[in-house]
């Protein structure tokens, strides 16, 4: 008989070497906790889009668009690893990053231009 440490409560115990658990009950456990941690995660990455989604709203105000210097963005704490995707506008091709419905692009001279999504016409 090989014995194997439970990898859920590390108690010692006999069995097949490739069993990972002591217990049924520690199975279920360690797979709930991991499940949790998932969900911390994507919990913690949906806060970070939504604080950028919100930086840009309060930001663009009531314009369809709007340049402001980068510091401001990062000055409310603009995460710019953060995002949903990218759009291509059509005419000029310039990408846009996305945090849902609110997108920037770097126009260079520490500026960004700030665009609601297009509703058509654009
Ligand atoms: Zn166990």
């Amino acid at each position: 008989m090989a014995t194997g440490k439970c990898i859920y409560c590390s108690k010692k115990f006999e069995g097949r070497a490739d069993k990972k658990y002591c217990s049924d009950s520690c199975r279920t456990n360690y797979s709930n906790e991991l499940k949790t941690k998932e969900n911390e995660e994507i919990r913690s990455i949906r806060l970070s889009l939504r604080k950028n989604r919100n930086i840009l709203k309060k930001l663009i105000g009531k314009k369809d668009d709007q340049i402001i210097p980068k510091e401001t963005l990062e000055h409310n704490g603009f995460l710019f690893d953060y995002h949903t995707h990218f759009f291509t506008s059509e005419l000029q091709k310039n990408v846009f990053t996305f945090c849902y419905d609110y997108g920037y692009r770097d126009i260079g001279n520490k500026k960004f231009k700030i665009i609601r999504r297009w509703g058509g016409g654009h």
